[in-house]
Formats: structure tokens, C-alpha cells, sequence
């Protein structure tokens, strides 16, 4: 039975990605933070409570990642752990960047000495990618972060990098773009939309305020995209993987369509100059071609389908 090793399990991905590893029969042993304020939620949802081993590892600490990585010998470690907000990296730069980088060097160090032959699966983000000369960007395309969470990113990219041509550690970047589902956290983009709609549609909220919604990026289905993590660390050479839709909507577009879906007015929608970033991306999207021909991973959904699951699946829960 080969053994995963899964930090940030309570996140949308982390939970998605712990549910298909039991399907496929491996043991997964996930990491939080905190056991004791640790949330089961998103295994309850997704019907998965009793398989994983939960343990409490602060990757910030080097010896707590020994002790796990002796324990277990795991096969694989995905690091899905991270602060993962652009918004709330320009609230908490110093944070952000030390836990990004800290965590990642700590992990890759430790499989490093122990020499355990452990793959990594490093969480890389197109946010790395920032301002560019022309789209879409590919594995090739130079990095100019826009911010702290960018730059923690790419610096994390690189030192993932670094070790595995100078210590031959196998590690993979998966660099993914934007991703969803019922199971993201309530501060970003997709779920604010849909459930601020929801609230308003059932007389629980009045609007729903935006920063900058003239923007494009593209979107996919998590749930998907962990498979593509997965499938990186079943190579025989370690490498670096974009994971993305290949093209991109506007955020005006995804809030249209979920307010027509809804029959809101699009007269509930303010755009709050307070919530624009200091700095941001006009646009960006990836070609997946490298992850769809190297690793046989199959995405084909337009982001408008995966409205209309989430819409319906945010509707379906909203009482309970
Ligand atoms: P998420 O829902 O925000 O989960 C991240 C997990 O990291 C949390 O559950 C938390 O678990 C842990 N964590 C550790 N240190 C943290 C800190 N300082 N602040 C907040 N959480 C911290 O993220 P996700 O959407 O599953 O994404 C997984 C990984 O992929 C992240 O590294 C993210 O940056 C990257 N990524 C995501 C996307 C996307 O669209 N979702 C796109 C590109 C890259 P505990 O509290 O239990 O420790």
C-alpha cells in the first residue's frame, strides 16, 4: 500500500485530493496545523472522515516534519499547505512570505537528509506569473509576481527547483490557476459570488460588493485538477506542470451569470473601490498542452458548466 503524506488536508484541495488517494487505496496521512481546532468538515462532506490519519505538524518547525516523515517513510508529500489569499497577503506580507517559503524549504530539506526517496508535489500557482508579455503563458513563460503571495509562490517554485537538479529530490511544481468548488474557502472570488447571491435571493443580504470585476482569469473544477496533481508525481522524471482551463472570463461575467441564474437585479452589484488590489493582473490564462500530452490528464469543461454544478450544489446546502 503506498503511503501519501497531504499538509493543508482541511482545504478545498487538500480534502479532494485525500478523497481520490483513498479511492485509489492509498494511506493517507494529513497534516493541519492545529488538531485541536482542526475542522472535519469538508471530510463529512465529502464522506470521508474515518479512512485518513490526521496529525498535527507545524512545517515551520524542521523536527516536526522528521518526526512525520520517519513515522510514515510516505511514497509521496503534497504540499498543498499555504496562506493561500492574494487579498489577505497584503494584509500579512512578512507572514505570508515566511510561512510560503519556510514551509517548502523545511519539507524539501528534510526529504533531502533523510533520503527516504519521498516525491514531492509542490503547490505552485499561476500568480507567479503576474505581469506578462503575451498569453497564454506556458512553462517557459518568466515570472514577475505581483504580489506577496506571488513572489512567496515563485521563490517556493524555485527553491523546488533548486533541489531537485542539485539533490536530485524529486520534486514537482504543478503550477495551477484559479480552480473551485462547494469546498473553497468563503473569502475568495467564485464562492463569495454564489453564496452572497444565495443570501440575497433568500432576503439575507442586501448586495453583493466587488473590488475590481474588469478582470480576466481562468477557471477551472477542483476536483479535476487534483487528479492532475497526482498524476505529476506517477512520472518517471520529476517536472513542471501547468494545470489550467486554457482560456479566461472576465469576473463581471461569472457574477452575470450567476445573478441571471438567480433572477437578481444587477442593480445588488457594487463595485467598492476599497476592494481593489494595489496592484493587479488584467488578464491571464495557460496552455495546458504539456500537462494534457505528458501526463494524459483530461480537462475539457467550460467554466460556465461548472457555474451550474456549484450554483446548484451552494443552492442544495444552503439550509443546512
Ligand atoms: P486552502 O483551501 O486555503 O487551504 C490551505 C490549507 O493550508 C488550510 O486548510 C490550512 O490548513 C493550511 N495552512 C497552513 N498555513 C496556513 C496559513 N498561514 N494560513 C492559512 N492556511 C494555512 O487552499 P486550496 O485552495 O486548497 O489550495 C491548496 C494549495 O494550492 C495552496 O498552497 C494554494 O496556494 C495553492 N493554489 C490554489 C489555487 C486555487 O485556485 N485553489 C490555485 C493555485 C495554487 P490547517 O489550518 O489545517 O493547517
Amino acid at each position: 500500500m503506498k503511503v501519501a503524506v497531504i499538509s493543508g488536508i482541511t482545504g478545498q484541495d487538500g480534502a479532494y485530493l485525500a478523497q481520490l488517494l483513498t479511492e485509489q487505496n492509498y494511506k493517507v496521512v494529513g497534516l493541519t496545523r492545529s488538531s485541536h481546532n482542526f475542522s472535519k468538515k469538508n471530510f463529512l462532506y465529502l464522506g470521508i472522515k474515518s479512512e485518513i490519519i490526521i496529525e498535527e505538524c507545524d512545517l515551520l518547525d524542521f523536527s516536526s516534519i522528521i518526526k512525520i516523515l520517519l513515522k510514515y517513510k510516505p511514497d509521496e508529500f503534497y504540499n498543498l499547505a499555504a496562506q493561500s489569499s492574494v487579498g489577505i497577503s497584503f494584509e500579512q506580507p512578512i507572514g505570508t512570505l515566511n510561512y510560503n517559503t519556510q514551509s517548502v524549504l523545511n519539507i524539501l530539506e528534510s526529504v533531502r537528509i533523510l533520503n527516504l526517496g519521498t516525491r514531492i508535489y509542490q503547490a505552485s500557482s499561476s500568480e507567479m506569473f503576474g505581469r506578462v508579455q503575451s498569453l497564454p503563458v506556458n512553462e517557459l513563460t518568466p515570472l514577475h509576481p505581483l504580489s506577496p503571495y506571488a513572489i512567496s509562490k515563485a521563490s517556493a517554485y524555485w527553491i523546488g527547483i533548486n533541489y531537485r537538479e542539485s539533490y536530485k529530490v524529486f520534486c514537482v511544481n504543478g503550477i495551477l490557476f484559479n480552480h473551485e468548488s462547494h469546498l473553497r474557502g468563503a473569502n475568495f472570488f467564485v464562492k463569495k459570488v454564489i453564496r452572497t447571491s444565495l443570501e440575497i435571493k433568500h432576503g439575507r443580504a442586501n448586495e453583493l460588493r466587488v473590488g475590481n470585476i474588469d478582470v480576466k482569469r481562468d477557471f477551472g473544477y477542483a476536483p479535476d485538477y487534483v487528479k492532475a496533481m497526482w498524476l505529476s508525481l506517477q512520472q518517471e522524471k520529476a517536472d513542471d506542470y501547468l494545470i489550467c482551463s486554457g482560456t479566461s472570463i472576465f469576473l463581471r461575467d461569472i457574477i452575470y451569470y450567476t445573478f441571471d441564474s438567480l433572477n437578481l437585479s444587477r442593480a445588488l452589484i457594487v463595485e467598492d473601490p476599497a476592494l481593489f488590489r494595489p496592484i493587479d493582473m488584467d488578464d491571464m490564462y495557460g496552455d495546458n498542452t504539456k500537462a494534457k500530452e505528458q501526463l494524459g490528464w483530461d480537462y475539457s469543461r467550460s467554466f460556465f458548466d461548472v457555474l451550474d454544478l456549484l450554483i446548484e450544489e451552494e443552492d442544495q446546502n444552503y439550509r443546512r
